[in-house]
């Protein structure tokens, strides 16, 4: 309540030199504030757009890395099922081969079956063309009946080595033409088995055609985001610009001391002005400005045009520099890697005079900034949007 209090009564003094120049200000200022409100809604819309583009391409990311590893699975698949296609055609090339041979074989065969049989057909014609009379001849050729038994005998062995002749040759045609069957069934299975092969050869190569459209699609669509994103970040880049030289003007039609930020691009306070904790000793401090964390080297920019009055190093501040504003008004800038101003030097708002660092009671690289009037400390907020 007291602080509160405390702060109305220094704020004071500007709203009332605000009331009193109010029927002098230009006739722009109704413009800039009507401007900056459409540039603060454009901003928004602009930075939700960016975000959904940048969310979009992060999805994409996500799908591609997916798609990456899908690929490569697909890939394998492809190889052991070309392999797959090469061992099963292999192997039926190996059936058809004997399966030929097997044929060339039973047609051999049934060739001597054919001849013997003819052969047989002859021999037995011979014999029952004899006839009875011819048995008789045989049996008066005889000069005895030994002979005539004799002779009997050899007839009836050949004919009985004729049909065993025959019978195996039958047998083996028979065997021959098993096998044949079987091998001709091995052949049929490989056949469907080689055209399974083939099939989910074709699937696998059908998915990974998708999966490298769909690659590419990704591709397209992720350089398209990020041409997206890119665009939003200017466009945000121009908004920023038009809306702080809005501000600066409307900071200048209001007063003198028109002060802009100590740094350009992002930045994060790490620490207030006023009383809390102490990042250094421990327990609480009275903080005399406003520390904002930056990279090293990071240009620290000149608030408000002013003279240099100061340059140099001391424990606690590190390189510092402090610019004279005129009517009372300084700015201090400590813990800086790099001072780049000299004393006495004029500098402009927005000029370049130190650069971050971590120098004097510093546990990281940041600006320590301090706004004083009539070298009393002030809560920089009250002058600039940080
Ligand atoms: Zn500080």
């Amino acid at each position: 309540m007291q602080r509160t209090r405390k702060r109305l009564c220094r704020l004071l003094p500007v709203v009332l030199a605000v009331i009193l120049l109010l029927p002098a200000l230009p006739a722009v200022r109704a413009d800039d504030a009507s401007d900056l409100k459409a540039l603060a809604a454009k901003q928004a819309d602009l930075a939700a757009a960016q975000q959904n583009a940048q969310s979009a391409l992060e999805r994409v990311y996500y799908q591609r890395d997916e798609t990456k590893v899908k690929l490569q699975l697909t890939e394998n698949q492809l190889a052991n099922a070309n392999a797959q296609v090469k061992t099963v055609g292999a192997q039926l090339k190996e059936t058809q081969d004997s399966l030929a041979k097997l044929q060339t074989e039973v047609k051999l065969t049934e060739e001597s079956y054919r001849q013997q049989k003819a052969r047989f057909g002859e021999r037995l014609r011979a014999v029952q063309e004899m006839g009875p009379v011819s048995y008789a001849g045989v049996l008066m050729g005889s000069s005895s009946f030994a002979d005539f038994i004799s002779r009997w005998d050899r007839i009836t062995v050949i004919v009985r080595h004729d049909n065993g002749v025959i019978a195996a040759i039958k047998a083996t045609k028979s065997a021959l033409e098993a096998q044949r069957q079987e091998v001709a069934n091995k052949e049929a299975a490989q056949k469907q088995l080689l055209t399974q092969a083939e099939g989910a050869r074709q699937t696998v190569q059908a998915k990974l055609a998708e999966l490298t459209q769909l690659k590419a699609d990704l591709t397209a669509q992720e350089a398209s985001l990020h041409a997206q994103v890119a665009t939003y970040e200017q466009e945000l880049d121009a908004v920023e610009e038009q809306i702080y030289a809005i501000q600066v003007r409307m900071k200048r039609a209001a007063g003198k001391f028109a002060p802009a930020s100590p740094m350009r691009g992002r930045h994060e306070v790490t620490a207030e002005f006023g009383f809390g904790p102490d990042p250094i000793r421990g327990g609480t401090r009275n903080h005399g400005g406003i520390d904002l964390a930056a990279n090293t080297g990071t240009q620290i920019l000149a608030i408000e045009d002013g003279v240099v009055i100061y340059t140099g190093y001391d424990s606690i501040y590190g390189n510092r520099v402090v610019i004279d504003h005129g009517g009372g008004v300084a700015s201090w800038y400590g813990h800086s890697s790099k001072i780049l101003v000299r004393v006495d030097q004029a500098v402009k708002q927005g000029e370049a005079i130190a650069l971050v660092g971590s120098t004097g009671m510093s546990t990281g690289p940041h600006l320590h900034l301090e706004i004083r009037v009539n070298n009393i400390r002030q809560q920089p907020r009250d002058y600039i949007d940080f």
